[in-house]
C-alpha cells in the first residue's frame, strides 16, 4: 500500500453483524482489508443495550403497529464509532434519505476518512438519533427493505472500488458505466468465435486508434439504447456529436435506399 494514501475505516451498526462479517470477507472487499488499504468491522448496536433484556426497540409513541429502534443504545454505539475514528461521517440508511448513484460514490470515496453507516430495522430509528447523531440519510432505491445492512454494503462495496489502490493494475473504475455520465462499451473475451458468433474483427486488430473509437462507438450506442436519459444530464461532447453525425448521415443513406425499394 502507498503510504501516502490515508487508509479508510468503515464501520457498520447494525442488529445483524454475521451479515456484514461475511461480506468483509469476500471478493474485493476483503482484499482490501487484508492489503491494509481499508478497514472495516461491523458492531452490534445491542452491545449498547442499556436494560437486562438487551432490547433496542419498542413500541412507538402514538401507538400503531411495528417497533422502532430505541434512541439509546444506537446513541451511545455511535459516539463509540465516532471515537474511534472522529473524523468519521454517520450515514443512516433510509428509505427517505438521498438517492444513491455512481456521483454520490464518488464523493464518498474523494472526500472521506471514515465513514459509519447506521442500518435501522422494524419501522425505523427514534426521530431524535437522526437530527443529533446523523449527518447523512441515503437511500438506495424507492422500495423498502427489512433493515438497512444491504443497502449498506451496497453502498461500500461501490464505495470501496473508488478507493485508490483497491483495484489491481489490470482493473480500473475509470471506465465504468456512470462514471462519464456514459453506460460503458460492450466486452468481449476468448473464444474468437462463440455460437457462430465473432468478435469484432477491431477487438483483434491490435489497432489501439480504432480500439479506442469502437469503445467510444459502442458506449455511446448503449447508452442511447438502454440509458437515453443520461444524455438529459451531460449533454454530447464534440467527438460524440461527431460520432452522432456520421451515423445520422449513414441513416439518412440507408433511409433513402428503402424509400427507392418501397415507393
Ligand atoms: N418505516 C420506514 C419508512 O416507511 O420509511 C421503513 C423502515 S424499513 C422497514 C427498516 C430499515 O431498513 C430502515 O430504517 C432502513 O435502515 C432500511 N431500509 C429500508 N429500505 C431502504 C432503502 N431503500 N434504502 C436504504 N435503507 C433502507
Amino acid at each position: 500500500m502507498n503510504n501516502k494514501l490515508k487508509k479508510v475505516n468503515f464501520t457498520v451498526l447494525t442488529l445483524f453483524p454475521e451479515l456484514i462479517e461475511s461480506f468483509f470477507s469476500h471478493g474485493m472487499v476483503g482484499r482490501a482489508i487484508a492489503n491494509n488499504i481499508i478497514s472495516a468491522s461491523a458492531i452490534n448496536i445491542r452491545n449498547f443495550a442499556f436494560n437486562k433484556h438487551n432490547s433496542v426497540d419498542d413500541r412507538p409513541y402514538g401507538g400503531g403497529c411495528g417497533m422502532v429502534m430505541r434512541p439509546e443504545p444506537l446513541a451511545v454505539a455511535i459516539r463509540d464509532a465516532k471515537e474511534s475514528c472522529p473524523e468519521s461521517k454517520v450515514i443512516l440508511m433510509s428509505p427517505q434519505g438521498t438517492p444513491f448513484n455512481q456521483e454520490t460514490a464518488c464523493k464518498l470515496a474523494s472526500a472521506m476518512q471514515g465513514l459509519i453507516f447506521v442500518c435501522g430495522r422494524y419501522e425505523g430509528v427514534d426521530e431524535r438519533v437522526i437530527s443529533q447523531l446523523i449527518d447523512d440519510e441515503i437511500s438506495i432505491g424507492d422500495y423498502v427493505m427489512t433493515g438497512g445492512e444491504l443497502a449498506s454494503m451496497v453502498i461500500i462495496d461501490t464505495v470501496i472500488r473508488l478507493i485508490p489502490g483497491v483495484l489491481g493494475g489490470d482493473e480500473s473504475a475509470e471506465m465504468d458505466s456512470f462514471r462519464n455520465g456514459r453506460l460503458e462499451h460492450a466486452h468481449y473475451t476468448r473464444p474468437p468465435i462463440f455460437e457462430e458468433i465473432p468478435v469484432p474483427d477491431v477487438l483483434l486488430s491490435g489497432n489501439h486508434k480504432k480500439i479506442e473509437l469502437w469503445r467510444e462507438e459502442s458506449s455511446l450506442k448503449r447508452t442511447f439504447l438502454k440509458r437515453p436519459d443520461l444524455f438529459e444530464k451531460d449533454c454530447c461532447s464534440n467527438k460524440e456529436k461527431a460520432i452522432l453525425r456520421q451515423w445520422h448521415q449513414e441513416l439518412k443513406d440507408w433511409s433513402n435506399k428503402i424509400e427507392k425499394l418501397i415507393f
